[in-house]
């Protein structure tokens, strides 16, 4: 599942459900709406080709 945080926008992976904010350590995280979801997977794009 995608989650992403309402407190610093970062959108993060778990395949577990997470209570906290990987980046910032709040719990102010829900999950992922479908264009945040795109945007997660462009990134993870953008990021190969930068390799
Ligand atoms: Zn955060």
């Amino acid at each position: 599942m995608i989650y992403a945080c309402d407190s610093c926008h970062f959108l993060f992976s778990r395949t577990a459900p997470a209570k906290q904010c990987p980046d910032c350590g709040k719990e102010s995280i829900r999950e992922a709406t479908k264009e945040e979801i795109q945007e997660f997977e462009q990134r993870i794009n953008a990021n190969l080709w930068d390799e």
